[in-house]
């Protein structure tokens, strides 16, 4: 079957089945119902065929960062029962390309891309994505200013607005900084009160995102072993 053992000895549907186990008992412990929780399988770099053996596994939700990539394999796999999700840095003009096959938007960040999203077609899911170094150049709104940015979020015409997005940075306790993800969450509930989902949680850190209340995981290696090199 798979070669894409980064995990070697050990098959796609085994590394699938060993995350969801691991999910399942985090999200237990906290008192959490696995259902409440989806699990993105982030396939960047790998190839479409990667892809539908994980749909073939049951695999509804899969995630990409980057915009060409991610339109060859949506075209690609059409047929296929899917979400795409968006994950990666987003450049404004290459917004209304991704909107196009992209059914949820992770990495929005600045109200440029807001603008270049509005459009009276077709509503797509967003996240605003959160920066929690202290380096702009890192994807996301600085803490100080989400909430302008959630304002700007919610008069944008075909976006919804599911809640927050973020990385754990290095150097960090990944609980502590998903603790403070949450906490922003709740800051914006006033003006925000369905915008509740937290995307957090990767290969290394999804347990302690579920602890957090993390309601999009979004798991790459763990799953699909290790990335090819991109091209
Ligand atoms: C690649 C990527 C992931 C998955 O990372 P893993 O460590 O392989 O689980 C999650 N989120 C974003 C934004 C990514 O780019």
């Amino acid at each position: 079957m798979s070669e894409v053992g980064g995990a070697q000895h050990s098959t796609l549907a085994e590394r699938l089945a060993s995350v969801q186990a691991g999910i399942a008992d985090a999200a237990r412990s906290h008192g959490r119902a696995p259902s409440e929780i989806t699990t993105i399988v982030v396939t960047k770099f790998h190839p479409a065929s990667l892809v539908r053996e994980l749909a073939e596994l049951g695999v509804r939700d899969v995630g990409e960062n980057r915009h060409q990539e991610a339109q060859a394999k949506a075209a690609e796999l059409a047929d296929l029962p899917l979400r795409w999700h968006f994950v990666g840095q987003l450049q404004s003009k290459k917004a209304k390309q991704v909107r196009a096959y992209a059914d949820v938007i992770h990495s929005i960040d600045r109200p440029a891309l807001l603008g270049a999203l509005a459009s009276p077609e077709r509503v797509v899911d967003c996240f605003l994505q959160v920066n929690l170094t202290d380096n702009p150049e890192r994807g996301g709104v600085a803490p100080a200013a989400l909430a302008e940015l959630v304002d700007q979020a919610l008069d944008t015409p075909g976006l919804r607005l599911l809640g927050l997005m973020a990385v754990a940075p290095l150097g960090e306790e990944p609980q502590r900084a998903f603790a403070r993800v949450r906490e922003l969450s709740e800051s914006i509930r006033g003006a925000a009160p369905q915008a509740t989902a937290l995307s957090m949680g990767m290969s290394q850190d999804f347990a302690a995102a579920i602890a957090e209340g993390a309601t999009h995981l979004r798991i790459g290696t763990a799953i699909t072993g290790i990335r090819p090199q991109p091209e």
